[in-house]
């Protein structure tokens, strides 16, 4: 049994307060452990995970089978370089292209990192390919977008928390809002040469667009002959009942970029994965990353690729969701305003006169039930694919329960 040290939380709380930059603000608790859908904290006290890592541990915590897979290659090789070939990278690749159907996959590090490469790769294809005058490429965004981090990223992100006081800002991108196809169509010049956006907009309170965008995006993309980039790394790899969340309509975007579950919650593995006459725009020397592809990142990437071939996640997903969005449905009107779910995906939008989205989670915390909220009044929830369904069940009472 662990020693249960009621002091612990209080000091590491002070440590933190004094040694670690205030660029997030978590709720008060310390992890130390953790095993499935579970974490304990210092204390040993247990709480049911319902973020998972923003959807990096889609496979819960220390999976047995990625777990052995990272054991095993920490024991023979960790880093060559992309000056050598290693020999998990060019299996990795097999699997993940297989999986997404496509010809390439150009592996990076974290999410932000593999929506530059999209960028990147877009922006070169409009100039090589498409035949945009050199300098000239735009990119279509949505409004309410989260890609990342990085000085590019956030030139075009409409949340000023995100974006403001760090300019100058990376010119090229034209926002629209998100679900209007029309609006799209409008920003598209002789100049564009991509579509950016998130199937489901996670950071935004997984914000679902009108049924039908997706396909509309594609079917305009295709006939405006520029690229659909779909950034797929929160909504995909499982959470939504499906591979890709772009699956739920049917759609094939050009690039898929994917990050977070690729990892396994272990290491940070991302990549975009594209036909070759897209991703072949990247030559040598082009493009890179020191640690993208490593033997590590790519031996357990292709365990997680092996735990999606099985389909099992994705029924799990859309079997749970199911309970979920029950489960959430019947709170509506009770401290709850509205609900969005997809697979094991939700975004709660909660009566501001009830409580804050922050209140809420602190509230969660209180029950055993960790989840963060986002922008102002909306919880999302996400709890790892290997959740059961008695856990699901105890996360929504848990919810009903603080509401009251
Ligand atoms: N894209 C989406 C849709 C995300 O949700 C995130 C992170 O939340 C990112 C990109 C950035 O990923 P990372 O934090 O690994 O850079």
């Amino acid at each position: 049994m662990e020693t249960v040290d009621l002091n612990a939380h209080e000091e590491h709380l002070s440590l933190a307060e004094q040694w670690v930059a205030r660029n997030y603000d978590p709720l008060p608790v310390v992890i130390a452990s953790a095993e499935g859908a579970w974490v304990m904290d210092v204390s040993g006290r247990r709480y049911l995970d319902a973020l998972a890592g923003y959807s990096a541990l889609n496979f819960g915590h220390l999976h047995p089978t990625l777990v052995a897979a990272a054991e095993q290659q920490l024991a023979r090789l960790t880093l060559t370089s992309r000056a050598f070939h290693s020999d998990q990278l060019a299996p990795f690749c097999r699997d993940l292209a297989e999986l997404a159907g496509k010809d390439l996959v150009l592996p990076m590090n974290t999410g932000a990192e593999a929506v530059e490469t999209a960028i990147k790769t877009a922006r070169r294809w409009g100039y090589l390919v498409k035949g945009v005058p050199d300098g000239r490429a735009r990119i279509v965004v949505m409004r309410g977008n989260f890609h990342g981090r990085t000085t590019t990223i956030i030139s075009f992100s409409d949340d000023p928390v995100a974006h403001d006081h760090y300019g100058p800002y990376t010119p090229g991108f034209d926002l629209v809002p998100y679900g209007d196809i029309g609006a799209i169509e409008a920003a598209i010049t002789d100049d564009t040469v991509a579509v950016l956006l998130e199937p489901i907009q996670g950071e935004g309170g997984v914000v679902l667009p009108p049924p039908g965008f997706l396909r509309q995006v594609r079917d305009l993309t295709s006939r405006k002959g520029i690229l659909m980039l779909a950034d797929e790394i929160q909504s995909g790899l499982g959470r939504t009942g499906t591979t890709f969340a772009c699956d739920i309509e049917d759609v094939v975007p050009d690039i898929y970029i994917l990050g977070k579950a690729l990892g396994g919650g272990i290491v940070p593995v991302s990549a975009i994965v594209a036909d070759a006459d897209v991703l072949g725009v990247i030559t040598p020397g082009s493009h890179g990353s020191t640690f993208g592809g490593n033997p590590l990142a790519a031996a357990v990437g292709r365990a997680v690729v092996g735990l999606l071939a099985t389909g099992e996640y994705q029924e799990r997903a859309a079997r749970l969701g199911k309970v979920l969005e029950d489960g959430l449905e019947s709170l509506v009107g009770h401290g709850v305003e509205r609900v969005r779910v997809r697979g094991l995906w939700a975004g709660v939008d909660m009566d501001p006169s009830v409580a804050s989205g922050r209140e809420v989670c602190e509230r969660l915390l209180g029950e055993g039930v960790l989840a963060k909220d986002t922008h102002g009044s909306t919880i999302r929830l996400a709890p790892p694919l290997v959740v059961e369904e008695p856990e699901v069940e105890l996360l929504v009472d848990t919810l009903g329960r603080v509401l009251r």
